[in-house]
Parts: C-alpha cells; structure tokens; sequence
C-alpha cells in the first residue's frame, strides 16, 4: 500500500533487532515504519531461530526425562510415546502467538508496517516489492537495516530442503531420522542434533576443527564434548565433508579425516557451519554502502551509522555474535543515537548460551584468551555435585568456572555447564556491567538451596575459601 507520509524512520526487517529498535523509536516520539519482506513478523529468532528451536529442545527434553529418567524419581509412566506431530503442531503454536504479539507490539505502538521486499532507493527513500501488486516508496529521514542473516551454503552441499538441509527443515522434519549427519559442530548444530538424537536418530556431528563449540572456554568445550558423547552423539572433529551425494531417501557423504577417506550414510544431513549477512537486492552497491569484503557485514561507526548519510544497521548485519540479544541491544541503542542520545552496547559482556543439556553459558573472557593477552589472572571452580539443589534434581555434571583479574580481582569471565546456566549468567554479566570482584560474588548472599550457589561457591574458590570444595 503506498504511503504519502515521510518517516522519521524506515526499520527493514522485523527480527528482534527491528521490531525492537522500531518500538523503541515509538517510545522516543519518532515517526515510525517498519517493513518486512515476510507475512509473519519476528524475523528469523522467532520464525526459524530461537524460539522454534528451544520449544524443540524443551519437548524432546521432556520426553527424554519422561523415557529415561522419571522412574529415578518414583514416577511411573508405563510405555512413552511420541507423537511428533503433536509436538510440530506445539512449537508452531508457541512461534504462532509470539509473532502475533510482534504485530500487537508495533501496532500499538502507532508503527506503521508495510510488508514487501524493501530495497534502497537513495534520499531518504525505500522501495518495497510486496509479493503482490505494485511497487511503492516509503520515505523517512533516516533508514535502519535489520535484514539479518542466512544459512551459509557449503560448495557442494547445496541445499535441496529434503536431504540436504539447514536449520530451518531441520526445525521441522516430519519423521524423526533413523541416522542423521550434521556438518558443523558449532551451537546450532549441537542444538538441533540433541533434539533428533533425544528423539531417537542417531546423530553425527561432523566438525573440520578439533573441537566443538570452538569459541568456549577450553574446559568447559571438552566436558560438553564429554557429556554429549555420553548421551549417545557420536563426535567426527577434524573431519570434513568432500562430496555428498542425494537419493531419493538417502544421502551419502564421503568424509575426510587427515587424509583418510570414509562414506556414511544418512537419511539426512544438517549443514550448519554459520551464517552470512543477507544484503543481496539491498541497493547497498549503487548506494556505496560499505560492506567487509571478507564478511560481508555491513561496517558502521559507534552510532551504528554507515558511511552513506541517514543509513544505519544493526543486528546479524554487522560486525559482532549472531544472536538475539546482541540485535536488540543495538537495535535500542541505535535508535537512541538517532533521537539524539547517548545510546551505546557494551560487547565485552554480551552472554554466549548453548542450550544442550546441561546448559552451557559464557561471559566475558575465556581462560586461554585472558592467558593470550597476559592478563594476570586466578580461577575459581565448583562442580554441581557439590550443589545441593543439583543433587535434587538429580543434575550432577558440569561446574562453574570463575576467571578474575590476579591484582585487582575484577570479574573477567564466567562460564558454565550445568543446569539452569541460561538463566545463572545473567548475574554474572551483571555483575561484569557493575565491574565487580569476586569477591563481591562471594559475599552476596544466594538463596538455598539453588543452583546459583555453584556461582558463589566458584567464586569463594577464587581465594580459596570455597565453602564446600573438597
Ligand atoms: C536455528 C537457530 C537458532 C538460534 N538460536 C538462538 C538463540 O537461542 N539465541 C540467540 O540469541 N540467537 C539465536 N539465533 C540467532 C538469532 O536468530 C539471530 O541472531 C537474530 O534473529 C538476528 O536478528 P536480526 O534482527 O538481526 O535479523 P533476523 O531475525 O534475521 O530478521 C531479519 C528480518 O528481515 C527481513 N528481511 C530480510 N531482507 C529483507 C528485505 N530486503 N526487505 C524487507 N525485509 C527483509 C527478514 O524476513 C527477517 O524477518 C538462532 C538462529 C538460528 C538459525
């Protein structure tokens, strides 16, 4: 639908960076519109991303704790089944009312939406192809991209959405696969083999590098490795896929392993080795955009401003984590600089989950990071065996590992696996917002009994006055 008025300004996508730096425009007064190339909004997270993923992961967490772990706790539930259907039908309902609540959300906020594919058209403008009917202009002073990111396409495994796949079939599978390889063993790829293998695949990480999840803490990289092999993943690292080839229900991929070459075959493969910024038919060229050569992320200043006046981006866009979280904090803080205040993100303390079992969390610096850049440095750790509420749930493995300055003792980072380490890091990126000691995580008083007192506990270790390390 046309539109005669002028914006202050045009949001191009609606992913958690988009829809959040839009209602923060509305909040500060600003003249909004937000376009979006698809019918749903929400953008990636709450389409194909986090969310249907995590609704995933809580399911086939549920029957896996119903199937192998409800009888340790007295509770009988005579034969488990699964209706996966069922299970489709609740992860699209729970991505069904988040994203309409992105649509409540704008348009209670007067945001003007538009739905089309937007594409700079120079001086303020942005045309938008909707799927039907004719082209229109929407006008607005300044332009904030937040057109996100897509799967990386691995030469030679192209996508055929059936066998070969990226995270987004994989989010919905109609049968779960008797055998299924995944290429990559960053987050998602780890996320999305736990959910097929708790429901019952058998599942091979593929992985070129030595090691899963390669950005962890090392200690904490080895033991999820550990406990994931455990479960029942079967690890392939330094191993990287040559050639794969579909049949009509089979796909066989020749591997490489330090010169030694092996077939497998699965029923399907999940290529999940990272994603690239999406500004193809951006009009980023014709404009002078500058984009990273290497990346392609889209290069700003610290207002979020690119080099061409009036044009700002954010989110999977630009340099940075991929994530969520980091979208939407500088959706807010970009749209702060434009109405003239002090908006800002702090990137040394942005939160790193992967949300296996046990969790695993991350904040600030790792060990072999702070020992890189010869930081003095000491290390405090406590395992979830010694956490009673752990021991409740029956949820031993993982630990928490502390990492402070040696001579001021300033918090560097944190990392956990365990239990619940989703929601425990957030008083640890707290507490790094408010540079504080170990020592004043040591002296704060954590309720009892939770799994928060591994923190306190990792953090008395810190000056070996650990209560119950033995
Ligand atoms: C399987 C999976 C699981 C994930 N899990 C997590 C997680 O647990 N936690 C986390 O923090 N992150 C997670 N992520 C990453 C997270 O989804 C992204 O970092 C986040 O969505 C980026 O937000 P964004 O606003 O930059 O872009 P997006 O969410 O990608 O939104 C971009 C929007 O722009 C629209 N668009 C694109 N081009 C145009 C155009 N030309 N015109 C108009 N509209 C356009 C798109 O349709 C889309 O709606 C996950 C990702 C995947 C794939």
């Amino acid at each position: 639908m046309p539109d005669k008025e002028t914006y202050d300004l045009i949001v191009v996508g609606s992913g958690p960076g988009g829809y959040v730096a839009a209602v923060r425009a509305a909040q500060l007064g600003l003249k909004t519109a937000c376009v979006e190339k698809s019918s749903r909004l929400g953008g990636v997270c709450l389409n194909v991303g986090c969310i249907p993923s995590k609704a995933l992961l809580d399911s086939s967490e549920y029957y896996h704790l119903a199937r192998d772990h409800f009888a340790g706790h007295g509770i009988k539930t005579g034969k488990v089944g699964l209706d996966l259907a069922a299970m489709m039908v609740r992860k699209d309902n729970v991505v069904g009312e988040l994203t309409a609540n992105v649509r409540k959300l704008l348009e209670g906020n007067g945001i003007a939406i538009f739905h089309g594919t937007a594409r700079l058209a120079g001086n303020g403008a942005v045309e938008v192809i909707p799927e039907e009917g004719k082209a229109f202009t929407v006008k607005g002073t300044s332009i904030l991209l937040a057109t996100g990111s897509a799967p990386v396409e691995v030469p030679g495994l192209a996508f055929d959405g059936e066998r070969i796949v990226s995270s987004t079939e994989a989010l919905a599978f109609d049968a779960v696969p008797k055998a299924l390889g995944v290429v990559g063993g960053g987050y998602i790829g780890l996320e999305l083999g736990s959910v097929w293998m708790r429901l019952g695949a058998k599942v091979t990480i593929i992985e070129m590098l030595p090691k899963i999840a390669a950005s962890l803490d090392g200690q904490v990289g080895r033991t999820l490795d550990r406990i994931l092999r455990k479960q029942g993943l079967t690890m392939r690292l330094k191993t990287r896929v040559k050639e794969a080839k579909s049949t009509a229900k089979k796909v066989k991929v020749t591997l490489e392993n330090e010169g030694a070459e092996e077939t497998m075959t699965f029923d399907r493969l999940l290529v999940a080795v990272g994603r690239r910024p999406l500004t193809a038919g951006l009009g980023l060229e014709e404009l002078g955009v500058e984009t990273d050569p290497a990346t392609g992320q889209i290069l700003v200043d610290a207002s979020y401003h690119t080099n061409v006046e009036g044009i700002y981006a954010i989110g999977d866009l630009t340099p940075g984590p991929m994530l969520a979280h980091k979208a939407s904090a500088e959706g807010i803080a970009a749209v702060e600089c434009i109405a003239g205040r002090a908006g800002e993100v702090n990137y040394d303390t942005i939160p790193a989950v992967v949300y296996t079992w046990p969790e695993v969390a991350a904040v600030g610096l790792t060990e072999e990071e702070v020992k890189k850049r010869g930081i003095p440095y000491c290390v405090g750790t406590f395992p979830f065996s010694g956490a009673g509420r752990a021991r409740c749930m029956g949820e031993k493995d993982g630990f928490v590992k502390l990492i402070s300055h040696g001579k001021t003792d300033r918090i560097l980072g944190v990392h956990i696996i365990g239990p619940r380490a989703a929601d425990m890091i957030a008083e640890c990126v707290l507490a790094m917002e408010f540079g504080a000691s170990s020592e004043d995580i040591a002296r704060t008083v954590h309720g009892h009994p939770t799994f928060a007192e591994a923190l306190q506990e990792a953090a008395m270790a810190v000056r070996k006055c650990s209560i119950y390390a033995s």
